[in-house]
C-alpha cells in the first residue's frame, strides 16, 4: 500500500491542479522543469528528506509570487492551495524571528 503523501507534498499536488487546470496528464507533460515543484507535482509519498524539503520550496514559491515573508503572512488568497501551510513555510524559514513577527500588533490579526 502506498504511503500517505505529507500536507506539504499533498498541497503541492493541488497547487499544481491549480496551475495547469485538474488535468493528470497536463501536470505529467509539466512543461516547467525548473519550477520548485516539479518533483512533487504527482503527490506521491517522498524519503524524509525530500518531504522536509518541501516546505522549503513552499516558501521559495511563496516569496516568488509576493516578495517579501511579510506579504507572504499577510497574503489574503484563500483559494490558493498553498494558504493553509504559508504560515508554516514563513515559521521554517525565519524559525527564531517568526514568533516576533507573529506576536506583534502588525500580524495578529492575520492568525489562521
Ligand atoms: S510543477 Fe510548477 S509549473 Fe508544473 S504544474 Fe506544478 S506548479 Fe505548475
Ligand atoms: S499562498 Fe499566497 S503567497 Fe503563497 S503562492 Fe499562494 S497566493 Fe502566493
Amino acid at each position: 500500500m502506498a504511503l500517505k503523501p505529507s500536507k506539504e507534498i499533498a498541497a503541492i499536488q493541488s497547487f499544481c491542479r491549480q496551475c495547469l487546470g485538474n488535468s493528470i496528464k497536463n501536470i505529467r507533460d509539466c512543461p516547467s522543469r525548473k519550477c520548485p515543484f516539479f518533483p512533487f507535482r504527482f503527490g506521491y509519498s517522498f524519503p524524509l528528506e525530500m518531504e522536509q524539503a518541501a516546505i522549503e520550496k513552499i516558501f521559495s514559491y511563496c516569496l516568488s509570487c509576493v516578495g517579501t515573508g511579510s506579504e507572504i503572512i499577510h497574503c489574503s488568497d484563500s483559494n490558493c492551495a498553498l494558504y493553509h501551510l504559508r504560515l508554516d513555510a514563513v515559521k521554517h524559514h525565519f524559525p527564531k524571528i517568526f514568533p516576533t513577527f507573529y506576536q506583534t500588533d502588525l500580524f495578529s490579526n492575520h492568525k489562521p
